[in-house]
């Protein structure tokens, strides 16, 4: 069975053992399936394509186990189709169970693709690493990895683009492991990653995202060293967000006189003195949990700019405001330049 082409939208591609997880993760991170409710899915039979709304056209292609797709005596499947465009290859090994099969069949298909396709990352998702400890956690990988470099070194492979993750869909570490993923296919990022950084010096912020709202994925960050929890954070309020408002479903992306005094203003200052305050606007936002305030800004329809501030920014927020401004044309600008260049469909609808 050959597989239609997708041109010019870059893919990726999720594959693993039948069971591993691989239509929950696309199901949680894709499509909001709370995690609890993948006990109920599925398990895949097929190869299915998943269009997502997202900055990036995405595929996820969600392929059965059981499926040798270089050496099956029952499909010739078209290899060029499937492996012609991607970016990365996201092979799902359960770490709940007996994973040697899933590191063999890897092995092979990272040998099979380094033939035709040496430039695809390979992202080994260590799965389901929910109650395990630490340091048990930490010896798989390691495990894991040493069995994939022994046998590409066997072979006389050096340097595969091979990367490993240990993820769960019950914590945000899938969601971090997709970031890490998506950023490799984004041309440019350490550009992106500058903005973020002279923005995050301006205006004194601890830490800023560019997030894919819809996913929840983060295209690129600052410079300050990672931190998962600033990440959960700012996810958690990118959720907030969007069940309270309808912010990205509007088509229109004005940002009134109007709507900026009243964010700069000082009625916007006094609900500040509650607990949490919540400053719904039709294209901006700040809320104050307790110490952290955090800022929202949408960039287009799938993309925001979510800050965590310093405390006492409050009085400074007129300059915030105007740089947060001239780095979100600046986003618009460097994802309309990496469009043209590249092929790459990374803005949509409302701009
Ligand atoms: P697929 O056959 O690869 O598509 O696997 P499924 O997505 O159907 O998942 C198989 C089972 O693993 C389901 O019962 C899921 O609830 C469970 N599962 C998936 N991800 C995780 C995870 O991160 N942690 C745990 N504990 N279970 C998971």
């Amino acid at each position: 069975a050959s597989v239609p082409q997708t041109k010019g939208k870059p893919r990726l591609l999720l594959m693993g053992q039948r069971r591993s997880g691989k239509s929950s993760i696309s199901s949680v991170v894709f499509h909001k399936l709370p995690p609890s409710e993948t006990l109920f899915l599925e398990s895949t039979a097929r190869i299915q394509k998943d269009s997502l709304n997202s900055f990036m056209e995405f595929q996820v292609w969600d392929f059965p186990g059981q499926i040798d797709i270089f050496d099956n005596p029952n499909f010739t499947f078209d290899i060029d189709a499937i492996f012609g465009e991607i970016g990365a290859l996201i092979w799902v090994i359960d770490a709940q169970d007996d994973y040697l099969e899933s590191v063999a069949r890897l092995n092979s298909t990272i040998l099979n693709l380094q033939r035709g396709y040496p430039h695809i990352n390979i992202e080994v998702f260590i799965h389901k690493v929910d109650g395990l400890s630490d340091d048990y956690k930490l010896d798989i990988q390691r495990d894991v990895t040493i069995r994939i470099q022994d046998e590409l070194s066997d072979q006389g492979i050096e340097n595969a683009p091979v990367n490993f993750h240990l993820t769960s869909i019950y914590d945000h570490s899938i969601f971090e492991a997709f970031s890490k993923v998506i950023q490799k296919l984004i041309p440019r990022l350490g550009q992106l990653e500058a903005m973020l950084t002279n923005l995050c010096r301006t205006c004194r912020f601890e830490k800023a995202y560019l997030f894919d709202v819809n996913t929840k994925i983060y295209i690129a960050t600052d410079n300050t060293p990672e931190d998962m929890a600033s990440y959960e954070i700012c996810s958690d309020y990118v959720d907030v967000i969007i069940d309270f408002t309808e912010v990205y479903g509007s088509p229109e992306w004005k940002r009134s006189d109007e709507w900026r005094a009243r964010l700069e203003g000082p009625p916007w200052l006094q609900t500040l003195e509650n607990q949490v305050a919540c400053e719904f606007a039709e294209s901006g936002m700040v809320l104050a949990d307790a110490q952290r305030p955090i800022m929202l800004r949408e960039v287009d329809r799938f993309l925001a700019l979510v800050a965590i501030m310093k405390e006492g920014s409050y009085d400074k927020m007129p300059q915030i405001n105007m740089n947060v401004d001239v780095v979100v044309k600046g986003l618009i600008e460097f994802f309309e330049i990496t469009k043209t260049k590249t092929g790459i469909a990374a803005v949509g609808g409302g701009t």
